[in-house]
Order: C-alpha cells, then sequence, then structure tokens
C-alpha cells in the first residue's frame, strides 16, 4: 500500500487503522492517546527506523517537544516531552506534533533533530515554518476530527468551559481547541495570548480578519488593557463564562467585545477568547486604497 504524503493522508490513514482497532476490540478511539499508539503504529510501518521512545524532561520554558534519534541506535527515534508542563491534553497534542514530524519530515533530517516550541504549536497557517505547520496539521486532523468537533459544540453558548470541555474531550490543549474551532467557525472571534501584561499573539477567525480586525504584536508592542479579564484577576467574574466590555475597553477594536479568559500557567500567560458582534461596523471608506491588496499585504507579512 502506497504510504501518504501529506500531514492530512497521514492523519486519515491512522485514523482508519484506529477504527479498525476500535471496531475489533470496542474500546473508543477518543480521545486519541499517542502515548499509546505512535510506537506500535511505527514498528508496523516503519520498521527499520521505529519510534521507541516517549520519554519527558524537563525542558523549563523553551520547549514543548523534541523528535530526535535515539543515542546509540541510529534507525530508532524518540520523542522527548517537556514534564515542566503538567496539562495531559497540552503534552498530548505535542506527542502527535513529533509524531507528525517523525512520519513527516524524519528523512529530511540526517541526524539532525527538531525542537519544538509553544511558538511552534501556534502555527497553523503561516506561509513559513512549513514543517511546523505540517505537524500542527496532522495532530489537528488526527486529534479533532471536524464532525465530532462541531457535534460537541453543537449550539451551545460558546464559552471558555464549553472549550475546556471539548479539549477534554479529544485531550488536546484548550489553545489548540480554540485554534480548531477558530478555523471552523463563521462567527468574528480572536484568540490572544497574554504575556506579561502584552499581547504576545493574536489570531482572528477568517470572519473578522475579512472584517479588518486583527492584531500584530510582532510589528507593535500592545498592551492588555487594564480592565481586561486577562489584566483583572476579580475573583467575582467567572472568567471562563466572560463579560461584554464597552467599545473603550479594548481602545484596538472600536466595538464592544465579550472578553473570557483563563490564566494558565507560568509557561503559558493568559488565553483570551474575544467574541464580537456578528455584524462589523461600517468601515470609513477611503477611495484611494485598495483594501484587497493591503489586506493580502498585510496577511502576508503577519503570517
Ligand atoms: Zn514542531
Amino acid at each position: 500500500m502506497r504510504l501518504p504524503n501529506s500531514p492530512v493522508g497521514w492523519a486519515i490513514r491512522i485514523t482508519k487503522i484506529l477504527q479498525v482497532f476500535e471496531n475489533a476490540s470496542g474500546q473508543r478511539m477518543y480521545p486519541v492517546k499517542i502515548q499509546d499508539i505512535a510506537m506500535d503504529l511505527s514498528r508496523q510501518l516503519f520498521p527499520d527506523s521505529p519510534l521507541t521512545r516517549i520519554t519527558g524532561e524537563d525542558l523549563g520554558g523553551r520547549f514543548e517537544g523534541m523528535l530526535a534519534r535515539v543515542p546509540g541506535a541510529a534507525n530508532e527515534w524518540g520523542i522527548i516531552y517537556n514534564t515542566a508542563i503538567k496539562s495531559p491534553g497540552r503534552i498530548n497534542f505535542t506527542l502527535a506534533h513529533e509524531f507528525g514530524h517523525y512520519l513527516l519530515h524524519r528523512a529530511e533530517l540526517g541526524n539532525g533533530q527538531i525542537n519544538c516550541s509553544r511558538q511552534d504549536m501556534l502555527d497553523w497557517d503561516s506561509e513559513y515554518g512549513q514543517r511546523e505547520v505540517q505537524a500542527n496539521e496532522f495532530a489537528s486532523y488526527l486529534l479533532m476530527p471536524r464532525n465530532t468537533f462541531e457535534q460537541l459544540i453543537g449550539k451551545q453558548k460558546i464559552s471558555l468551559h464549553l472549550m475546556q470541555e471539548v479539549a477534554d474531550q479529544f485531550n488536546v490543549s484548550l489553545t489548540a481547541a480554540l485554534l480548531k474551532w477558530l478555523q471552523l467557525t463563521s462567527r468574528r472571534a480572536m484568540l490572544v495570548i497574554g504575556d506579561n501584561g502584552f499581547v504576545k499573539w493574536a489570531r482572528s477567525s477568517d470572519a473578522l480578519y475579512k472584517s479588518g480586525v486583527y492584531l500584530q504584536p510582532k510589528k507593535e508592542l500592545i498592551g492588555l488593557p487594564q480592565q481586561s479579564l486577562a489584566m483583572s484577576r476579580d475573583a467575582t467574574i467567572d472568567a471562563k463564562l466572560g463579560i461584554t466590555h464597552k467599545p473603550s475597553t479594548w481602545p484596538q477594536f472600536k466595538e464592544s467585545v465579550r472578553e473570557m479568559t483563563v490564566h494558565a500557567d507560568a509557561y503559558e500567560g493568559t488565553i483570551s477568547l474575544l467574541l464580537f458582534p456578528d455584524d462589523p461596523p461600517p468601515r470609513w471608506h477611503e477611495p484611494d486604497e485598495e483594501p484587497e491588496l493591503m489586506d493580502t499585504f498585510d496577511k502576508f507579512q503577519d503570517r
């Protein structure tokens, strides 16, 4: 049988193998536990260059995981994940990401290895860093099939309580579940990762981006607003359910925004989901500007 050569192709192939196993054993395949399946699958598929180790190591705040050759056994591969991270879902997503590198990229590595940072895990659609995008695409398709994901969300009110439930169902990080939702949703929404009072990283859903709303923290320093939930830890507010801010609270947007936030661990900062009104405000028309071209250019610069 020909082997797949794309991230989605691999995710489909492995899903099919897991389905056969599910049918035979009666054990539910979701959540997919990469730790339990990756080494067996690699031995079956690639007996000449198997994945023989998955081990944890304290990598501090630098890396989420890595793929490397096993020392002293040149044809074998190993995955190391960061034990400083306590969230099982985040570790599972990282393992799927590294397994993706193993399936797709190990032939290019020679004796090298791949070290993956938190930033790499967020890189789902840029033109650059193709490897990281591919590893995330594989992990996302394998761990969170679209139909099941959309069924879980259904018509429920969007909150970080709901998103955490979805993340737990698939055994992925909250961030990974939010990125998946941002890819699928037709709503105007933004994921904002905050760190020490500043926006570290942000991503808009397509609908929000098309209405001209996005942040570019790599281009300019963007402070988190003092009244945002990301900054104020008001114990009387259910921050995962969120509150609606008036337009001046997040001055960048000029719209009212519902903000939901979790204060994650030391390596993760704050994770905020911003929901915007479905209908964007009318935009100021500047006849000399070519909005289509500008947007494409900005998108290119940003990603
Ligand atoms: Zn990576």
